[in-house]
């Protein structure tokens, strides 16, 4: 694959300054030139932020700012952790989203690279690293979340050596607007070992994508049908029975992805307190509330910190950082009930308080429920008895 290498690429190979890794960026993303309608909109643009989102993506991919944890050969800058975290932490504080969409560039690309064949990765790294492709990610089901071994969407090998898939998916972000989606599915009987991976072209003959709308009013999650999908015979990613594998490489970077939150949740606290302030409801049980927070707020960071320097992406600290992390934004959310009051029960689109408080619920579900994250620090790290199944 040939990439040329823009100019800001090289700053992540000065892992021993990340002060002037920071600074650098800092410079850049105050600089840089703004679509018009570009906002934090998080990880998944709604049909409105594609537009201004993907010429976002393509300004920072101009300038190597984009896959920055994948190899340099295939257009990535090989940061470390730490660089990763920084570019981050910067866009939360520049209050621009840091690439079009969370599943492409941080959950496809490992997997294409660990998994792909060279024909896969030729075919779609580059329109990832560009923002041209939006994907999806299809693997939970009506029956099958936390359990997501359990799923029962089937694909069945032809004659042909092609795949038929059946079933149906559920909560999957941004399929409404994706080219592509990454599909689990059961190819045989056991739990585990009958799951595969597929790359699905979301314009195939029999995928339905039907939105849904959440608490906060915008629409970033979709129901999908696939109705006897056929698939080219190059559509499995690795080998038959290696889906869970797949999963767990998806899986582990999406709880990586989530620490970087820590700078976004401070400038929440700040205007939870700005607000409390100017409309005269912070008294003392409410600013006790605020200070608790902030300082959990300060805990995370440190544990963050702490869990990329290590550098262990498989460490468990991980597990405790999506846990913190995740109720921390959620009684975050909550608190604007308290400042606002019953105005907390307006248009969240008037409000960027009302919508983090809707939005807050989501986090302690998303990429592994609040119990699934205790259930494996107990069983895994404390080392406490398995819970009965
Ligand atoms: C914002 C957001 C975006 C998402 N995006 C995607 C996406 O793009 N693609 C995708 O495939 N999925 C996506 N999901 C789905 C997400 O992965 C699931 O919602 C999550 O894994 C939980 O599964 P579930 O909703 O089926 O709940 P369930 O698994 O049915 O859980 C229901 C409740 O039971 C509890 N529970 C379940 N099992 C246990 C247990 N063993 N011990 C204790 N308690 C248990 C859970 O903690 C939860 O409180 C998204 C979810 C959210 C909120």
């Amino acid at each position: 694959m040939t990439t040329d290498f823009p100019r800001l690429t090289t700053i992540f190979d000065r892992t021993d300054d990340p002060d002037r890794i920071r600074a650098e960026i800092r410079d850049f993303l105050d600089q840089a030139p703004k679509p018009p309608g570009l906002r934090d909109y998080g990880p998944t643009p709604t049909a409105n932020d594609v537009e201004p989102g993907r010429a976002w993506h393509r300004h920072l991919a101009e300038n190597g700012l984009t896959c920055l944890h994948w190899p340099k050969e295939y257009g990535g800058a090989d940061a470390s952790v730490v660089g990763q975290a920084i570019f981050a932490e910067e866009a939360a504080r520049a209050g621009v989203p840091r690439q079009l969409g969370i599943t492409a560039i941080d959950l496809v690309g490992p997997v294409l690279l660990a998994f792909g064949t060279p024909e896969q990765k030729e075919a779609h790294l580059e329109s990832i690293r560009t923002g041209d492709h939006i994907w999806c990610q299809l693997f939970s089901e009506p029956g099958a979340g936390s359990d997501l071994a359990g799923i029962r969407t089937t694909v069945e090998q032809r004659d042909d050596g092609r795949w038929v898939v059946s079933g149906q998916k559920v909560w999957s972000s941004a399929a409404a607007s994706a080219d592509y989606g990454i599909l689990l599915a059961r190819t045989g009987p056991d739990k585990h070992k009958g799951l595969s991976a597929f790359i699905v072209p979301m314009n195939a003959d029999g995928v339905t994508v039907r939105p849904l709308v959440q608490l906060d009013g915008e629409s970033k999650f979709n129901e999908v049908f696939l109705d006897d999908v056929v698939l080219d015979a190059h559509a499995i990613i690795g080998e038959p029975g290696q889906g869970w594998a797949v999963a767990m490489v998806t899986l582990g970077r999406e709880r990586l992805t989530l620490g970087s939150q820590a700078v976004s949740m401070f400038r929440l606290h700040e205007k939870l307190v700005e607000t409390a302030t100017a409309r005269g409801s912070m008294d003392p049980v409410l600013a006790r509330s605020l200070t608790t927070l902030w300082a959990r707020l300060w805990l995370l960071r440190y544990t963050w910190q702490r869990a990329i320097e290590s550098g262990d992406l498989t460490s468990p600290t991980f597990s405790v950082l999506k846990l913190m992390t995740s109720e921390a934004e959620r009684d975050l959310g909550d608190l604007a009930t308290d400042v606002l009051g019953t105005d907390a029960c307006i248009d969240p689109a008037e409000d960027p308080l009302v919508h983090a408080m809707l939005v807050g619920r989501a986090q302690t579900i998303l990429g592994g429920t609040s119990e699934i994250q205790r259930n494996i620090l107990g069983e895994r790290v404390l080392g406490l008895p398995k819970e009965p199944r």
